[in-house]
């Protein structure tokens, strides 16, 4: 991996002279500054001014053309949380008659990804903020290959999990701070500016209440892949039946590890590996869960590990006193992605004499001291965390950092009632994701009984797809409305054809919709509305 930027791939003065006469060119997607990527060629970052410099030119091109409107709030969100104003992305303007006082710029050769990381210190934020982000970023760019390179803006350093960002691409990715070895002014050739939020399933609570996104666009099926070209790339292979109990060694701790992982051996007659993020290497971790029939451990960051378990895994996320796990989902969320086809588990320690707090630490780890005795009182005899945003509630950090003596008979209790209603994954993986076509050849006719009975029937032809599927169960729905109605019947049915009767009256108006449903939650299309009139 070279730490330098090639010049010699490409020929400086032909760059040189395209960047003066064409200048900048930005296209982008999105319609708002929170779904929108931008391609550019020939982006110049400016290191004495930490800005980045669109040069303008008879040819340059510049779509969305927002005008002033780009700084309302921004062209784009540079990470993947929405919003957040931290992380907001833009360009000052020049003439490129400008480069000619302007320091000889650096060309970049490589296609570049351009993002800032949310918070790299923590590895539920690597994964969930950048890593799925990136790696789908540059699914949707074909010339964002293995050979790309990314540029890290949020000015941060490495941080402990700096390996993992290595396995995007071949080439080492750069930080902020490193982009002035380049000289004053650098020019990306090829660029693209943003992250896709496509696969986040988590909102962290800035302007409510943490708690999974309203519209989740990913699937198990993408994280999975996701998964499995990491661990490709990690070298990783398959290994047999075990629990993993995943620890924590400074904070939040479990107290009683050993008789836990006792207990879990006992009760499951399985052997018990614990891992930690301090002593051993990321690889070596996820070669470990990604063979684990289990993985216990207290609500944490190190819980995104769940990504790598196998299909039909169980996670068993341990929550300390006054939290409640309804609130506080991002594993939840996770695990239970259609298609994850994971099984998740919350303890919560009920008992207040199993908890250790910690009011005399610093405030970040959820001390209380600094606090006035009043707010001290009311904390201390809480119960129950309230809803609160992020990120700085003491109640809520005081209570996420207190140490447990999990009371291991509720422990067994909630994970043998849950074993037993664990689904059974033969059944769950017949379970196709294909949706049906549209019914073909809807028809209705209608006939006059007397001068009150009536009758529709209604008849169609299978989906189009449905001859090359394998469904366990095909049903119908048809919906009537009667013509200024705002309310219709619903019928589901297993034939294609039916006659209805009842509250059918003659001389009147019918809407019908036809729609085919495979196994009883994937529906299809409806067809286009069919009028009768009687
Ligand atoms: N961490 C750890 N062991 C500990 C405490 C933290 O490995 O005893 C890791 C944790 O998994 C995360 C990072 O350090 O990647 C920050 O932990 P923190 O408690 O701040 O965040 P949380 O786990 O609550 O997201």
């Amino acid at each position: 991996q070279s730490q330098e930027v090639s010049q010699a791939r490409i020929d400086y003065h032909v760059a040189l002279q395209a960047l003066q006469e064409h200048g900048t060119r930005m296209v982008c997607s999105g319609k708002m500054h929170t779904d929108r990527i931008c391609r550019f060629d020939y982006l110049c970052y400016c290191s004495e001014a930490e800005e980045f410099v669109f040069f303008h030119s008879n040819s340059s091109v510049m779509l969305p053309n927002l005008g002033s409107r780009r700084f309302q709030p921004a062209l784009l969100d540079l990470s993947s949380v929405e919003d957040h104003n931290t992380q907001y992305f833009n360009f000052l303007e020049l003439p490129a008659a400008a480069l000619k006082f302007m320091p000889k710029p650096v060309f970049v050769p490589d296609v570049t990804l351009i993002l800032n990381r949310f918070n790299p210190d923590n590895l539920m934020h690597v994964f969930h903020d950048d890593l799925l982000p990136a790696f789908y970023t540059m699914q949707q760019y074909s010339d964002l290959d293995d050979e790309a390179r990314l540029v890290f803006m949020e000015g941060w350093g490495e941080g402990p999990h700096f390996d993992l960002y290595r396995l995007l691409s071949s080439k080492q990715p750069l930080l902020k701070e490193q982009l002035r070895n380049f000289g004053k002014l650098m020019c990306f050739t090829k660029s693209y500016v943003g992250l896709s939020k496509m696969t986040t399933w988590y909102q962290y609570g800035f302007v409510q209440p943490q708690g999974p996104k309203a519209n989740i666009l990913v699937s198990g099926n993408e994280i999975r892949q996701f998964a499995r070209a990491l661990m490709e790339k990690m070298n990783i292979t398959k290994k047999d039946e075990y629990i993993v109990v995943f620890s924590r060694s400074t904070t939040r701790l479990i107290l009683n590890e050993a008789e836990l992982i006792m207990a879990l051996a006992q009760e499951f007659e399985m052997r018990v590996v614990t891992v930690s993020l301090e002593e051993q290497s990321f690889p070596s971790i996820v070669q470990v869960i990604s063979g684990a029939s289990m993985l216990v451990s207290m609500h944490g960051a190190q819980l995104i590990t769940s990504l790598f378990l196998p299909r039909g895994a169980v996670v068993v996320e341990l929550f300390p006193f006054a939290v409640n796990p309804e609130q506080y989902t991002p594993y939840k969320t996770l695990a239970s992605l259609p298609g994850m086809d994971l099984h998740y588990v919350s303890w919560r320690n009920t008992k207040e004499e199993n908890t250790v707090t910690h009011p005399d630490r610093p405030w970040e780890q959820g001390g209380i001291a600094h606090l006035e005795k009043d707010e001290q009182v009311r904390i201390l005899a809480s119960k129950d965390v309230p809803r609160h945003l992020c990120c700085r509630n003491p109640e809520w950090l005081f209570r996420i950092y207190q140490d447990t003596l999990v009371d291991i008979p509720s422990f067994l209790e909630v994970l043998k009632e849950a074993m037993k209603a664990r689904p059974n994954l033969k059944k769950t993986k017949v379970t196709s994701t294909v949706h049906p076509g549209r019914v073909r050849d809807p028809q209705c006719q209608t006939s006059v009984q007397t001068s009150n009975e009536a009758k529709l029937t209604v008849s169609w032809q299978i989906p189009w797809n449905l001859k090359y599927l394998k469904v366990r169960e095909v049903k119908y729905e048809v919906w009537i409305q009667e013509q200024g109605e705002n309310t219709y019947m619903p019928y589901i049915l297993p034939q294609q054809n039916y006659t209805f009767s009842e509250n059918i009256k003659p001389f009147t108006t019918y809407l019908v919709w036809v729609r085919c449903i495979f196994n009883k939650n994937l529906l299809g299309p409806f067809a286009d509305v069919l009028m009768s009139c009687i």
